[in-house]
């Protein structure tokens, strides 16, 4: 008879949005950029492919230098204080396990990204959440949090609202443990933590290639944080966890930062003009500093949305939750496919 750890039976899987088969759909509901990556990241990868794929044969480089060099020179700090990461969630992945036992808490806030508590459940964790205030502060936050690790998502995920960095640091030196602060949103907006790395050494900021740099199907991430943070998610993770594909589009995604402002000054004014559309429709549109919005119907029924707009091909993502059930997220598409979304809600009275 075959015996699972008590946790990993006890604990479910967690789902990712839909990814349909088929073509024709509109896709809004993982937070995928419409935009193509740099065409240099296309070139760097070619190149790796020269000679018939001859470089594929050989094990890629186990430290990431160049892409960490380049992801150091871009943040200005040492590479020692930057890890390169086969998406950002191995990152999550890493960071409880490398500060948090079976039994130890792990908290987050809710709403915010649901995979920190699989994660925390695979380790044997306690799973502990915290709200938020109506001035987008965390509900009864301790002020020696004994948690050993703390997610904030900033901007917050679902609803995009973005934590200053005055209320980062004052969280940080609440927190006895590590305060990771996940930026995967961070390049739709203008302020960012990265620089607090530097003055508080239980912070680390975590990024990911998927949203920004349009390369969900790569990946991607990185984290910034003291060599001692990085020292520590380098012993333990897979030693040749990212693939020469990867690591050559990761050098040339971070040194085309022009691509990436224009293909993100695109999306910011698509979700600017598509949230006031909303409003004037009667949606409450939640402020976003992301790719993404937060609506909230009219009548207060988020899954008349998601079903409407399903039945038209346009594919959102729908929470149950009862915080979100109200509303729908909505990734931004390119001007034209909010278009059609936005006709097809026009409809919907
Ligand atoms: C998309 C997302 C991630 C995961 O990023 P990957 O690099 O694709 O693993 C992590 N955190 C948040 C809040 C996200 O939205």
């Amino acid at each position: 008879m075959i015996t699972l750890r008590k946790n990993i039976a006890a604990m479910d899987r967690y789902v990712p949005g839909f990814q349909p088969e088929e073509t024709g759909w509109i896709k809004l509901n993982t937070n995928e950029n419409p935009y193509p990556p740099s065409p240099k990241v296309v070139e760097a990868i070619q190149a790796e492919l020269v000679n018939g794929g001859e470089n594929l044969r050989k094990y890629p480089d186990a430290g990431s230098k160049e892409a960490r060099r380049v992801a150091a020179e871009l943040y200005g700090v040492d590479p020692s204080w930057v890890i390169m990461a086969n998406g950002s969630d191995e990152l999550l992945n890493n960071l409880i396990r490398a500060f948090a036992d079976a039994g130890d808490e792990v908290g987050f806030v809710h709403p915010s990204y649901s995979y920190y508590s699989t994660l925390a459940h695979i380790q044997g964790a306690k799973v502990v959440t915290f709200g938020l205030t109506a001035d987008t502060k965390i509900a009864d936050f301790p002020d020696s949090y004994r948690g050993k690790v703390f997610f904030l998502t900033s901007p917050n995920a679902p609803l995009g609202l973005g934590f200053d960095n005055t209320y980062i640091s004052e969280l940080a030196d609440r927190c006895r443990g590590v305060l990771v602060v996940d930026e995967a949103y961070v390049d739709f907006t203008n302020t960012s933590a990265m620089e607090l790395v530097k003055k508080h050494e239980n912070i680390v900021v975590t990024r990911t290639f998927s949203k920004s740099y349009s390369l969900a199907g790569m990946r991607l991430g990185l984290a910034v944080a003291r060599p001692e943070v990085i020292a520590a998610l380098d012993k333990i993770r897979d030693h040749y966890h990212l693939d020469r594909l990867a690591l050559v589009a990761a050098a040339a995604a971070l040194k085309d930062q022009p691509y990436l402002r224009s293909t993100v000054a695109k999306i910011c004014a698509t979700r600017d003009w598509f949230s006031a559309e909303l409003r004037q429709r009667g949606y409450h549109v939640h402020p976003s500093q992301t790719n993404y919005i937060f609506a909230e119907a009219p009548d207060g029924d988020g899954k008349r949305i998601y079903d409407t707009l399903f039945a038209h091909k346009i594919l959102v993502r729908y929470f149950s939750d009862p915080l979100l059930a109200s509303g729908t997220r909505i990734s931004m598409g390119t001007r034209e496919e909010m278009e059609k979304t936005l006709a097809v809600l026009s409809e919907l009275d």
